[in-house]
């Protein structure tokens, strides 16, 4: 009877043992307590104390019960830390539950966290905001196509893959064959900015080629062949033309995106129409926006999301119309990626934008100068596939820009400072023509004009400038000495420093934690109009 109660002592000792080792890879403490549980199971520890000292029976029954219950109640926390369920979700059955859970056991649930994977959710209904920035990422690799004239980007992101626009007709064979290149055989995502044949035209041929899984469009109707060739298409896949409101988010490989614009359908103007998104992998972000004007980025704008990135790429192939410094200030990229044909018959990209990218330092890169670029993220970095060309020259030589004075600026090495001025300058120039307008208004105005003079057919930019010399003029006269005229005008305001994302202003680019790369300025009562406060640190 002693002998088999001694077996069975050394049996569950060498268990405990054994749990204890696999308890230590999840939770050290619970492991060594587990360890020490099955030490003083063991009988031989017993009867070598016994020689030392004397200690009631009892003792040795409960000695090892007291280690091994301190174990199992330090594994829930464990758990609950490393499968992101707050420790409090646990009820007391559930932690006696736990007690009861072999070691094995334990590390196994640890694996698959089954009350976090929540199932495939309707894409269209995930409204809320994904809480995946604050995993871990993966790799996300942003593949900007060379289509000429046109835009096609291919992501990939943890076996999933997603096509924002496919490019035109001529590179749709093009784009089918370089994703197939990438082993692509089905595409999670179709994303069609809107239905101008630069665009839809590729993801036609995608339509075709691959296993679509969801089709995200704009909500309009384009009265063109290739509108109806990409609605059949979808169609005749089985698929419905999704169009989700702005602000809805959706998981995508080991990050996300969240659909920026449009927020309303214009009927004018189809650009505006386009599906923006900023798309997500940890700490990186891109920013889409198709071919949307200023009008829409102003919406954007006001919609008060976060439009922080570190690659934007610059609306409608770096058109004047679009890229407004509002825009370019709310979201303060590292780097452009500009997608136009090298000669394009437009002009694009537009010297305005081209000058105000160099004005902020953002490092350019061009698909009509580069070709294909492909950008890596591995959640807190960035790869690229070649060094940015930074060629800030337009798309038409002969392209001199709206805004005056800005080459001067841009010639005296820009900073962060001068982009403000550069801005403030624009106003001024509004101002001149009697319109107390802020840099957004005098954007929404160029833009019209330029608009104007690509829908006659004009190569872009070139009108505009040869219409204002007048206006340009006296703004040119005064760059040397843009100090005078900002200080004539009531902008003459003091300056202040706004973060990417928050919601005060400073005195200093780098108050605080706050990343002065990123920090942009802007005049105090602009600070102010957008509801931001007054830091409390520098002011
Ligand atoms: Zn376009
Ligand atoms: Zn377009």
């Amino acid at each position: 009877m002693k002998k088999t109660g001694s077996i069975c002592r050394w049996a569950a000792g060498i268990l405990l043992l054994l749990m204890g080792m696999t308890l230590c890879a999840s939770s050290v403490r619970a492991g060594v307590l587990c360890l020490l549980a099955g030490v003083l199971t063991l009988p031989i520890v017993w009867k070598k104390l016994r020689e030392v000292v004397r200690y009631p029976r009892w003792v040795a029954a409960v000695v090892p019960l007291v280690f091994f219950f301190s174990a199992m109640a330090a594994v829930p926390p464990t758990e609950a830390s490393s499968g992101g369920t707050s420790p409090t979700a646990l009820t007391d059955s559930a932690k006696t539950e736990n007690m009861r859970l072999t070691a094995a056991d334990s590390v196994l649930q640890e694996e698959t966290p089954e009350d976090l994977v929540t199932p495939t959710p309707d894409p269209v209904n995930t409204a809320a905001p994904v809480p995946k920035e604050s995993t871990p990422a993966g790799e996300m690799t942003v593949h900007f196509l060379d289509v000429g004239q046109g835009l096609s980007i291919f992501v990939q992101s943890g076996g999933e893959t997603l096509i924002y626009d496919g490019g035109d007709r001529e590179t749709s064979s093009f784009v089918v064959a370089y994703l197939k290149e990438q082993g692509v055989t089905s595409i999670d995502y179709l994303i069609s900015s809107h239905y101008d044949s630069d665009h839809v035209a590729g993801l036609i041929g995608c339509l075709n080629a691959f296993d679509v899984k969801n089709v995200i469009s704009s909500d309009y109707v384009h009265d063109s062949q290739t509108y109806q060739s990409f609605v059949d298409t979808v169609e005749k896949q089985g698929l419905t033309m999704q169009h989700p409101a702005v602000g809805t988010a959706f998981t995508f490989g080991d990050g996300s995106f969240t659909i920026l614009a449009p927020a309303e359908i214009d009927a004018d103007d189809s650009n505006n129409n386009s599906v923006a998104i900023r798309l997500v992998n940890g700490e990186n972000s891109f920013l889409f926006t198709g071919d949307a004007e200023s009008s829409s980025e102003a919406q954007m704008c006001r919609l008060d999301m976060d439009l922080s990135c570190d690659v934007l790429v610059p609306g409608h192939h770096g058109s004047a119309t679009a890229t407004s410094w509002e825009f370019l200030q709310a979201t303060v990229p590292e780097y452009a990626v500009i997608s136009c044909g090298s000669e394009n018959s437009y002009g694009h990209p537009d010297k305005d934008t081209m000058d105000k990218l160099e004005a902020m330092e953002i490092q350019v890169y061009r698909t009509d100068k580069q070709g294909t670029i492909v950008a890596t993220s591995d959640g807190t970095t960035i790869q690229w596939s070649q060094e940015p060309c930074n060629d800030y020259t337009p798309g038409d030589p002969e392209d001199t820009g709206t805004q005056a004075g800005s080459e001067a600026l841009a010639a005296g090495s820009g900073t962060n400072a001068q982009a403000a001025g550069n801005g403030s300058q624009s106003g001024t120039q509004a101002a001149g023509n009697g319109t107390p307008a802020q840099t957004a208004g005098n954007d929404a105005q160029t833009s019209s004009e330029t608009g104007a003079a690509e829908s006659a057919g004009q190569s872009g930019g070139t009108q505009p400038s040869a219409e204002q010399p007048a206006v340009s003029e006296p703004s040119d006269a005064s760059a040397g000495g843009a100090n005078t005229v900002v200080e004539a005008t009531p902008a003459a305001e003091e300056q202040v420093w706004v973060s990417a994302t928050g919601s005060k202003y400073h005195k200093i680019p780098d108050c605080g934690n706050m990343n002065p790369d990123k920090a942009r300025q802007m005049t105090r009562s602009q600070a102010e109009d957008k509801g931001l406060e007054p830091c409390k640190k520098c002011y």
